[in-house]
């Protein structure tokens, strides 16, 4: 009698449990607490840069800046198995792949990616004849292992089909937009008035750290954009683009707010990664958004000097931070908003006003918690500046136009709101 009462009692308590779950809302989930890791540089491994000739007229290279292929066969008449590793190890699984395909006389293949033990494919595969244009594959190319998916799971590995001929085939983890692209827009950009680019510092392969800056104003009301941290975060690069773009656009809150507010801008913190197409860490084989406490790596440091340098000089404050990001969906990880900066409440405000202009969107809110390591870049611009800041996530595969959308509106919102 007394062992059916508690099995009662228990079957309770875990349905009472399981209802509670599933009311939670998951609209202000908080974030899982950073762990604090050394960033002391580790070594990494390059890889081979060649052009691989594979039999049967196939050919195919990681000859280019982005690239990333480590390793390609034959492996029979009409499957080519290619291996792509990251930089170092541990790391985020996030496998990065970049290469150009090309055979003597047209052919369909297969092409399967393969990755280390434990690594689950993350990017959907993107082709162009150009290496300017992109295209999602389409889906019916494509072929994930399904031996290998668990629940809700991504595969370890995938194939495409592949229609090859003379014509060089691009086939990408996502758009490719490296260094080279980044210094030309920020370049092109600074052909207006009101915009200046500067370098502040090198990477640790001696690539240029850039910033523009973007205003009229006298430095005493400012805000910091960051952007690429993390080398394949395309979608995240793309948002950025679009805040800035709009801010910097010919509307009459754009000239308003760059009279008032001088917007600083470090579009691509990690040029050497970016090029050497990493999985996720710079030259030093760190993450550097887990380097915002010791500054060990130059990317970091070259942020810091400058915002540092910025402020003394001029007394003013950055009342503004964002780092854009990307990961599986689209997420605002924010400050604790018990926290207050330099302007409380700007970040949720531009959040809420945002959400209500894009039908049928509920933002995915996940605030910082009271402590913990104070080791990534929004961490940083809070507590060292007072900056309200917040790291901009947007997924993997958010189409381009809506992640057009979110920028600009995310950026007449915060002028809005900063001029009230
Ligand atoms: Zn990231």
């Amino acid at each position: 009698m007394k062992q059916f009462k508690i099995s009662q009692i228990l079957f309770l308590f875990i349905a009472i449990s399981l209802i509670w779950s599933c009311k939670e809302d998951t609209k202000w989930k908080g974030q899982e607490p950073i762990k604090r890791v050394s960033t002391l540089t580790k070594p990494i491994q390059l890889q081979l840069k060649k052009t691989y000739d594979l039999g049967n007229g196939i050919f195919c290279s990681n000859e280019f800046d982005g690239a990333r292929l480590n390793g390609i066969v034959l492996t029979n008449d009409t499957l080519v198995t290619a291996l792509i590793t990251p930089e170092n190890t541990p790391i985020n699984g996030s496998p990065w792949y970049a290469f150009k395909i090309w055979s003597e006389s047209k052919q369909d293949i297969y092409l399967k990616l393969t990755y280390l033990d434990g690594v689950k494919h993350r990017y959907y595969p993107k082709l162009s004849d150009d290496g300017i244009i992109w295209n999602s594959l389409d889906s019916i190319y494509y072929f994930p292992d399904t031996t290998s998916i668990m629940e809700e799971s991504s595969p370890s590995n995938i194939s495409m089909k592949l229609s090859i001929s003379s014509d060089t085939l691009w086939v990408s983890a996502q758009e490719l937009i490296t260094s080279k692209h980044i210094y030309k827009w920020s370049e092109d950009l600074a052909l207006n008035s009101f915009i200046s680019l500067e370098k502040i510092g090198e990477s640790r392969e001696g690539k240029a750290i850039n910033m523009l800056k973007i205003g009229t104003a006298d430095d005493q009301k400012m805000i910091i954009v960051l952007s690429r941290q993390h080398p394949p975060e395309i979608s995240g690069y793309l948002a950025m683009k679009s805040f800035v773009e709009t801010l910097s656009s010919d509307t009459e809150t754009a000239i308003k707010f760059r009279n008032t507010y001088n917007t600083y801008v470090i579009p691509l913190i990690n040029p050497d990664g970016v090029d050497n197409g990493h999985w996720r860490h710079n030259s030093g084989g760190i993450d550097l958004n887990r380097d915002w406490e010791t500054f060990n790596q130059p990317e970091t440091e070259a942020v810091k000097i400058f915002m540092q340098n910025k402020v003394a000089a001029s007394g003013g404050k950055f009342y503004f931070g964002v780092d854009f990001h990307s990961t599986f969906q689209d997420i605002y990880y924010t400050i604790n908003p018990e926290l207050k900066g330099n302007m409380p409440g700007l970040v949720p405000e531009m959040i809420e006003a945002m959400g209500k202009e894009i039908a049928n969107y509920e933002p995915n809110i996940r605030p910082g918690g009271l402590d913990g390591p104070k080791i990534s870049s929004t961490s940083y611009l809070f507590n060292e500046f007072g900056a309200e800041s917040v790291t901009f996530e947007i997924g993997d595969n958010t189409p381009r136009d809506l992640i057009k959308q979110k920028g600009e509106i995310s950026a007449i919102k915060l002028m809005e709101l900063m001029l009230r």
